[in-house]
């Protein structure tokens, strides 16, 4: 049997049906003798290098390609047809292929020879990749200035695919993130990404993640966290983690598409910002504190003086014998004077400090335990401590000065921080509560689970001075019980159950 194209002998003498296709395929597609000579050519290869076919038809192909295919060609085609050597033949490449204008363009060429014609001929279909090749080199440029974009922002991206013979993809970026290999850097694909992302996250945020992947995918619920990471190759890393699920046309879920973000500049900057704070808040009592001692000191310097002198002479008119009752009196009356006037500058002193500073407004129980989050969010993150709000349903609001309370609450949660250093790190929570207690008063709780507070020095916390710690003031308790006593509540303390101390105050409600 032969095949319909044998017959092909000048130009267009092919059947209507097979013209009809050679002309709807958009590849060209171009004939050729043994010498190399076109015998045909189709509508799309004329349109694709710019001839009319007469100008094609019996010259050389050679005349298609520029050097040093050109010179070439005839030889290829002698090689092939002596030795049968399929050097091209049944699979297509890409080559370089030339307009009549000259003009070079990259085209995909696949050549059959076709069977049961001696000599020999070969049909080859030409397709101009020029379009695809540049828009490959765009995606190229897009890609890499994606690259960049995330190494510039410290940001990597992955995909997870929940087809199950599907491979993972995680940036380069990302893979540096997370302390891992990057290997092959143009495609770092890799086994079960999420559970290697997983195992990186530190110990303490590990359960939030677990349960927002959970979430994720169960109900679809974006991911939106920051958690850190801990590697030996990056050490302790802050990630913000964003991410949600890709869905097909049926709505059924594809992928997990995310990016991760390294925050840790920017957390260790909030954090010295926060530090800088807690100085300057500390710094400031303590420069109250000195100016009172300051002031006290010079205020009851005078009268103590002149007590002190009074008294010698008091002492030296017993041991002269003609003193005089009245003059004894009189010395008595002036060191008792003296004391009043001492006990008056303490008292003015203490209202001075009881009423400097303080504005007293309607304040939310809820709002003030929602901002001390935020202010304690930096030292509890830093020392593996997770916060929990209970709140009260009614927000229920107190007549108080919201700056002293905040004070009063963050001694607390610092304390509590302090108290809990030595237990391990999943075991340290701070509750904060509020609610309404049995007489209708607004309590504040600020429960830990740290070393609590033994009988032997329960007596003494709100004691000035009294310190247990290393670089302790002692004056943190003793400040708020006081802050707590001018606002007309009670501040008071007890064991939490199952470990740990619990420390209340209370404000009538307003
Ligand atoms: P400082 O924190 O500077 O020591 P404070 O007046 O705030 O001053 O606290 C006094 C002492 O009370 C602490 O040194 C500590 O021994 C004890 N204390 C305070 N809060 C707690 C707590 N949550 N758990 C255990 N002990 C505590």
């Amino acid at each position: 049997m032969t095949s319909p194209l044998v017959t092909i002998g000048p130009l267009r003498q092919v059947q209507p049906e097979l013209e009809t296709l050679l002309d709807a395929a958009i590849d060209g597609v171009v004939i050729i003798d043994h010498k190399g000579r076109i015998r045909l050519v189709s509508h799309a290869a004329e349109a694709m290098f710019g001839y009319r076919e007469d100008e094609l038809l019996g010259h050389n192909v050679s005349k298609l390609m520029p050097e040093p295919d050109r010179s070439q060609h005839d030889q290829y085609l002698q090689r092939y047809i002596a030795k049968r050597e399929a050097r091209i033949i049944g699979k297509a490449r890409e080559v370089l292929a030339q307009r009549r204008d000259g003009s070079v363009f990259p085209a995909e060429l696949a050549v059959g020879c076709i069977r049961n014609i001696e000599p020999p001929r070969f049909i080859a279909f030409i397709r101009d990749i020029s379009e695809r090749k540049q828009k490959d080199a765009a995606l190229r440029r897009n890609e890499a200035a994606l690259h960049t974009a995330q190494e510039l922002a410290n940001i990597g991206n992955y995909v997870i695919h929940f087809d199950a013979g599907a491979v993972d993809y995680a940036s380069p970026q990302m893979m540096r993130m997370f302390g891992w290999e990057t290997g092959n850097a143009d495609s770092p694909a890799i086994n079960h990404l999420a559970v290697r992302m997983v195992s990186v996250v530190h110990p303490a945020d590990r359960p939030q993640v677990l349960q927002a992947f959970t979430d994720l995918d169960a109900s679809g619920t974006p991911i939106d966290i920051e958690y850190r990471t801990l590697t030996s190759q990056s050490g302790l890393r802050y990630i913000h983690h964003l991410a949600q699920l890709v869905r097909d046309e049926q709505g059924r879920p594809i992928q997990h598409l995310g990016t991760v973000h390294d925050i840790t500049d920017r957390r260790l900057a909030d954090y010295e910002v926060q530090q800088m704070h807690s100085r300057i808040t500390h710094s400031g009592r303590v420069s109250i504190l000195g100016e009172m001692a300051t002031g006290i000191a010079h205020e009851i310097n005078q009268p103590l003086t002149a007590i002190a002198t009074y008294a010698k002479a008091c002492l030296r008119l017993l041991t002269n014998e003609e003193c005089t009752p009245e003059e004894l009196k009189h010395a008595l009356e002036q060191i008792s004077q003296q004391a009043l006037r001492a006990g008056e500058v303490i008292r003015r002193m203490r209202s001075f400090v009881k009423y400097h500073d303080a504005r007293i407004e309607l304040t939310e129980s809820n709002r003030l335990l929602e901002e001390l989050v935020q202010l304690a969010q930096t030292d509890a993150h830093y020392h593996g401590v997770r916060v929990l709000l209970e709140l009260a349903p009614e927000s229920p609001r107190v007549r108080a000065d919201p700056v002293q309370l905040q004070q009063v609450l963050l001694n607390l949660v610092l304390n509590a921080i302090d108290a809990m250093q030595d237990v391990p790190e999943p075991q340290r929570e701070i509750v904060l509560r509020t609610r309404l207690d049995e007489r209708g008063d607004v309590e504040f709780m600020v429960a830990d689970r740290g070393s609590g507070v033994s009988p032997e020095i329960a007596n003494e916390l709100f004691n000035p001075f009294y310190t247990t710690k290393q670089a302790g003031t002692g004056l943190g308790l003793s400040i708020s019980l006081s802050i707590i006593r001018s606002h007309g509540g009670k501040l008071w303390h007890a064991d939490n159950p199952g470990g740990g101390a619990r420390f209340f105050f209370a404000l009538p409600r307003a």
